[in-house]
């Protein structure tokens, strides 16, 4: 698992997906920057999120809310007073690190611990095996997993108390170590807040003290009457947004995982008060599928309900995703009740209600958010896609199976040689294809490199024109997983790319 994420890393810089920030001034740890293949894959799922969930619903629609606020909104939604992390330091690395994450990491050790029991007597029975029966039945998975729940129930109940000293008495008790040192001699966990704090205006004594947003739902709910007046929006309706978030983040060890300014794909849905829960549902249900549908793998996924629930919600839940260093958050599924409109129709004055036809009465509307991180999503197709697939003649290939529709060039045109007018052709078929898709035009080495130069930079598909096409106006297109090789008129290049690129 740890090679396979050092592979990660170092496949994204190579074929241009993800760079470190500043990188000749030695970097700005926890910033990234997305290379050209990387802007075009991460264009294109947020693209497709976009046009599932606005698109594809009447009763959703997007905007693109300002990253600057009114400060008072910060006030309003509780993060001022608690957006907090609890953050504890290495007495001898004087390292930081957030306590929960530690005590999170080593949960996920025990549940890996487990799997390893699962995955061994699984190769043992084969066919005859009964995962459900194995769970209830083993000693081991059942210690691990019980201590598991034991760790994360006591972590949850220590933080929400705000027991500081209980947290780091759990991380003692576990003999948790630094992750990079091995020491053991930590300080006192205290809270840090991670909203980064700017200055609008010109002067120090007539500036406003500003924060760079830490979540974009808040220009969601004080827009909400905007948008419902405006685009005359009836209950239930939802309203989505992506773009950028700013975290200051204590932890910094995860590549694209946890980054200080990364993107957010949200939407709030408003709904009639006591109907959230089933509307919760719906929208876990219906954003499970969407993750499904890209073909990752269904074991890939899990939901965690939380016990923990922020100080906003009646319901919570993570779609977690087997990253390269295990099952970590990769969406939340709030319900977030009327917490964010009461709380601005608090500190604004303005009201903030919806006048129910049906019901005739205005309420408050409550909230069902889903939130997923857009680097985070990136970072899951990508380390996913990323295989080392061993040949049936013996020899390995590297191949980036991104799903097609993400792919960032769709399509590789090659002549098999620089000559006898093949250039010319190629030249031709990219002009025609790329006002539809985009693709790359490559005539170096020979095909066989080049086939794959393009499966290790994700391209689905490589046209190849040799002297044949000079005949009879056909092509070769060869499937980037299968390496089959299929014959094809040039004129149905465009119908085919289509049927398996588009969505
Ligand atoms: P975590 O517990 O991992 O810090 P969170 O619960 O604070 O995440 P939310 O506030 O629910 O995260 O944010 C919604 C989504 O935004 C997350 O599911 C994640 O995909 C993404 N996200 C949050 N923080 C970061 C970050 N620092 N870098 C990249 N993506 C992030």
């Amino acid at each position: 698992q740890e090679d396979h994420f050092k592979k990660v890393l170092s496949h994204a810089k190579e074929y241009g997906y993800i760079f470190g920030s500043s990188e000749i001034y030695e970097g700005l740890s926890a910033v990234y920057d997305y290379g050209q293949n990387g802007a075009e894959l991460k264009k294109n799922i947020r693209e497709y999120w976009w046009k599932s969930m606005v698109q594809m619903h009447e009763n959703i629609v997007g905007i693109d809310a300002s990253i600057f606020m009114h400060p008072t909104t910060w006030k309003a939604s509780g993060h001022v007073d608690a957006f907090n992390d609890p953050l504890i330091d290495n007495k001898d690395s004087k390292k930081r690190y957030r306590a929960d994450v530690l005590i999170e990491d080593y949960a996920e050790k025990l549940n890996q611990k487990a799997q390893k029991e699962i995955d061994k007597a699984k190769k043992r029975f084969g066919d005859k095996f009964n995962e459900e029966e194995f769970v209830t039945t083993n000693a081991r998975v059942i210690r691990y997993r019980e201590e598991q729940d034991r760790v994360l129930k006591r972590m949850a109940r220590s933080l929400e108390a705000e027991d500081l000293a209980d947290v780091k008495a759990l991380i003692e008790e576990l003999e948790i170590a630094d992750p990079d040192t091995g020491s053991k001699n930590w300080t006192d966990v205290r809270q840090f807040n991670l909203m980064f704090g700017t200055k609008l205006g010109a002067s120090a004594d007539t500036a406003t003290d500003l924060y760079l947003r830490p979540e974009t739902a808040q220009g969601i709910f004080v827009n909400f009457l905007n948008v419902q007046k405006t685009g005359r929006m009836k209950i239930p309706f939802g309203i989505a947004q992506t773009g950028k978030a700013f975290r200051n983040e204590i932890v910094a060890r995860q590549f694209i995982f946890r980054m200080r300014e990364f993107e957010q794909m949200e939407m709030q849905f408003f709904v009639r008060p006591g109907e959230e829960l089933q509307w919760y549902e719906h929208w876990k249900e219906t954003r499970l599928k969407w993750h499904l549908s890209l073909g990752l793998g269904e074991e890939n996924y899990r939901f965690h309900d939380h016990e923990k629930l922020a100080h906003y919600a009646n319901a919570a839940a993570d779609i977690e995703f087997n990253f390269p260093f295990g099952f970590k958050e990769l969406e939340g599924i709030h319900s977030r009740t009327d917490f964010d409109l009461k709380a601005h129709e608090k500190f604004s004055g303005k009201k903030l209600q919806f006048f129910d036809p049906e019901l005739n009465e205005s309420y408050v509307p409550y909230v069902v958010e889903t939130s997923i991180g857009l680097d985070r999503m990136f970072l899951a197709v990508f380390s996913k896609a990323l295989e080392e697939e061993e040949l049936e003649n013996g020899s390995t290939r590297t191949v980036l199976k991104l799903p097609a529709i993400l792919a960032p060039v769709k399509a590789a045109i090659l002549p098999l040689v620089k000559k006898d007018g093949l250039p010319e052709v190629a030249e031709r078929i990219i002009n025609e294809l790329k006002w539809d898709f985009n693709v790359v035009y490559d005539e170096k080495d020979a095909v066989g490199r080049r086939y794959r130069r393009q499966d290790a930079a994700g391209t689905p598909f490589c046209i190849t024109v040799d002297h044949d096409t000079l005949e009879d106006d056909t092509v070769t297109i060869r499937d980037r997983d299968t390496m089959e090789q299929k014959r094809v008129k040039i004129a149905e290049l465009a119908g085919i790319l289509h049927q398996k690129v588009d969505f």
